[in-house]
């Protein structure tokens, strides 16, 4: 790794771990912000009053309307609503709903993000945005959408329960194997993802069945900083893109979908990912790191195929379609053949086999889409 060349940006954002939600006031005046408005989904609005309380005069309100996949008009009505407020800044309170709510504002007015997360999805740690309209999800990459400052309060987290630990610690993971084939990786982002990635699997059995376990939750709330990091700083690649079409398209839940693809993306890119197979192996258990990775999950509470989801069959030709119109970077060149034997294998719940992806056939189309 060290022959080749790589570039680095770190991001400018400050992290507060470990010390409850006492550290948000003087982040709040750090940032010169006057008027926050605290955005979480409707269920968490008992915490994001402890926020609006711990901030005391300088928080003017509270958006509770962060649903899944930042759908475009929930967005213009919260943008109102918050321009009524006269907000000089946004504290989104939970996980990658609220401060993909909070992102999408910050898109549009350039007010700062002071994100206080609950989940392990990793979001506060990205400049990545994503809204969802006419059900497709557009992303994108703004510096304004990156969250000035992180507080994280492993104790916030004890109360989320084992599903949604489980899925979104795997969507972090997610990020963290991408992040070790994406085309801008490098040895320090390598480093973060392999740490990240270790870090979330052995904390996720911890928590599962001892979800008080602070020491388990602050490891998870570690990984996905780490994870999330990774994810900031590189290209993502196929296992984003199915995931942002399954869930942007056919409204699956984000974070399960994501659990369900990877070990099947992972596998699907071993061949031409070697660095990220070296990384992996050992990390999720014995054995090769797709078989391990649907080990550990078959262990956790969680769904294990697209179909449990509620993808149809019939929704394949859709999925390959926008898949593979804009497709994203990937290490292994993909066909519409290979997307579809990778998509029935989740969708039936089939353990990954890099095998049924690498036949001689699929070459054949693979050299043929290429010419
Ligand atoms: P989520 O934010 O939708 O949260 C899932 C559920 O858990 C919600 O009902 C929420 O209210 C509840 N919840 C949150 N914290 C809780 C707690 N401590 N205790 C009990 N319940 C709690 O799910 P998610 O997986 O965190 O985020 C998914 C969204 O994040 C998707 O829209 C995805 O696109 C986005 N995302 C974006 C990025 C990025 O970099 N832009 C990265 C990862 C995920």
């Amino acid at each position: 790794m060290f022959t080749d060349r790589f570039s680095y940006t770190g991001q400018p954002m400050r992290v507060i771990f470990g010390h409850g939600l006492t550290p948000l006031g003087e982040e709040v005046r750090a940032l010169g912000i006057s008027r926050a408005v605290v955005i979480c989904t409707p269920d968490r609005r008992p915490l994001a009053q402890m926020v609006t309380d711990t901030v005391g005069a300088a928080a003017v309100g509270i958006l509770a309307e962060a649903v899944m996949h930042v759908p475009a008009e929930v967005v213009d009505r919260c943008e109102r609503q918050s321009r009524n407020l006269g907000c000089d800044g946004y504290i989104p309170v939970g996980g990658g709903s609220a401060i993909g709510l909070a992102k999408a504002l910050a898109l549009r007015t350039g007010a700062p993000i002071i994100a206080v997360p609950t989940t392990y999805a990793g979001s506060e740690m990205t400049p990545v945005w994503g809204i969802t309209e006419d059900r497709v999800k557009r992303t994108g990459r703004d510096p304004v959408v990156l969250p000035r400052a992180v507080v994280y309060d492993p104790t916030l987290t004890t109360g989320l329960p084992a599903t949604v630990s489980v899925a979104s610690g795997m969507n972090a993971i997610a990020h963290a194997v991408e992040g070790l084939y994406a085309p801008d990786r490098s040895p320090i982002v390598s480093l973060m993802a392999r740490e990240g990635a270790r870090a979330m699997a052995a904390a996720l059995p911890r928590l599962v069945h001892h979800p008080c376990d602070h020491s388990a939750r602050g490891e998870a709330l570690y990984g996905a900083w780490l994870c999330g990091t990774v994810l900031g700083a590189t290209t993502m690649s196929l296992h984003h893109k199915l995931c942002h079409v399954l869930g942007g398209t056919f409204n699956l839940p984000h974070a399960q979908t994501h659990a369900i693809v990877l070990p099947h993306v992972l596998a699907f890119n071993a061949p031409f990912a070697p660095e990220m197979v070296t990384a992996l192996t050992g990390v999720f258990g014995d054995g090769d790191p797709w078989t391990a990775l649907w080990q550990l999950q078959k262990s956790l509470p969680m769904p294990l195929s697209l179909a449990d989801l509620g993808l149809q069959e019939t929704d394949f030709p859709e999925v390959i379609r926008q898949v593979t119109a804009n497709p994203y970077h990937n290490p292994h060149p993909i066909s519409r053949d290979d997307i579809h034997s990778l998509l029935a294998r989740a969708w039936a719940g089939h353990p990954p086999d890099p095998a049924t992806t690498i036949t001689d056939s699929n070459r054949v189309l693979i050299s043929k889409e290429r010419s």
